[in-house]
């Protein structure tokens, strides 16, 4: 979107998505139609997940192909550092510029499965700031491209799993601003006051850079206490309570959630708002067409 690769304060709320590559052959033949539904939404971006210790790199480079080549919009790579050595990141960093993907999302990446954080291949791992500076290395080597593309980092609004308080966690944001880190998008939380609280102590403390809040309408009770984990907060009663009466499935319920929660954001000056779409096009787009966010509606082709 102009809007948002112009850097200048949104006037009008926006969105994006992300989606994570499939496992399957049916998988992905389901994730190439959701694709083109989000597409059609007109997104600023859709992201691609990146799995740890480059676990699935070729399908993520797969599918930031598929969406540059037969979709509309712009996709953004997440890329982890966790295991590899700068040189080969390096390569990954050109591997996706040369499919003509030049919007990352710079993270350190979780502990691959059976490893700590404490073992020396994480503790080793180049972090998110190195990894900022990498890819801003890698765009100075092709200097036709150096105005083409920007990089984005992860915020915790509840606090990172290693931080031991606000003022470590604003730090370590400000750092990825210095290192060259143009916006940040949030982990899951529940509540609005735990983002606008986050965003306004971050502002106090210098950064400059919009925080985009993740968002997840969630379907199941599983997948809400997947997101309590990540979260790093309990899921609110109410939510948990209606989700188990309606058999721990009720997408509606998750529609809701978020559709509330987008708007206090909204309200309280979010620049946008960033879906996690679960790979599923209908509920985000639920969520959006609630908010009037959708014009024209890309499912019904309504106004
Ligand atoms: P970094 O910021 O680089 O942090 C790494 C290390 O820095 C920490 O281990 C710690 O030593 C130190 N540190 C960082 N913050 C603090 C702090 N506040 N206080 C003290 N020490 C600190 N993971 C994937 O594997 N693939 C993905 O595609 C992916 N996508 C994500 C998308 C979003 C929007 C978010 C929020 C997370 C995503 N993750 C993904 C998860 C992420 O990789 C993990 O949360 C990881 O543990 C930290 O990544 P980071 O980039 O924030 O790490």
């Amino acid at each position: 979107s102009p809007l948002l690769l112009a850097g200048t304060a949104a006037t009008y709320a926006r969105f994006s998505f992300e989606v994570f590559p499939a496992r399957t052959g049916a998988a992905a033949l389901a994730l190439g139609h959701a694709v083109q539904h989000l597409s059609a939404a007109g997104p600023d971006f859709i992201s691609v997940t990146y799995g740890a210790n480059g676990s699935n790199r070729d399908a993520s480079l797969d599918l930031l192909r598929y969406l540059r080549e037969h979709t509309d919009a712009l996709p953004l790579a997440h890329l982890t550092t966790v295991g590899e050595d700068r040189e080969t990141i390096r390569e990954t960093i050109h591997a996706i510029m040369d499919a003509g993907v030049h919007d990352f999302l710079a993270l350190r990446g979780d502990p691959p499965r059976g490893l700590s954080e404490d073992d020396a291949v994480v503790a080793g791992s180049p972090s998110s700031r190195d990894l900022v500076e990498l890819i801003a290395e890698a765009r100075a080597e092709r200097p036709a491209l150096t105005s083409v593309g920007r990089t984005a980092v992860a915020a915790y609004p509840n606090g990172h799993p290693l931080s031991r308080s606000r003022s470590e966690d604003l730090e370590w944001l400000l750092a990825k601003q210095e290192a060259g880190a143009q916006f940040a998008i949030t982990q899951l939380f529940f509540e609005a006051e735990e983002y606008l609280g986050f965003v306004s102590d971050a502002a106090d403390a210098g950064v400059r850079i919009p925080i985009l809040p993740g968002l997840m309408p969630v379907s199941t009770s599983a997948q809400l206490q997947k997101v309590a984990s990540l979260a790093g907060r309990p899921a609110p009663e109410r939510l948990v309570r209606a989700l188990a009466d309606a058999g721990g499935y009720a997408p509606e319920l998750g529609v809701e959630h978020t559709v509330s929660l987008a708007r206090q954001l909204l309200d309280g000056g979010a620049p946008s708002i960033h879906l996690y779409t679960f790979n599923r096009h209908e509920r985000v787009l639920a969520v959006l067409r609630e908010l009037e966010l959708l014009t024209p509606d890309p499912v019904a082709g309504r106004p």
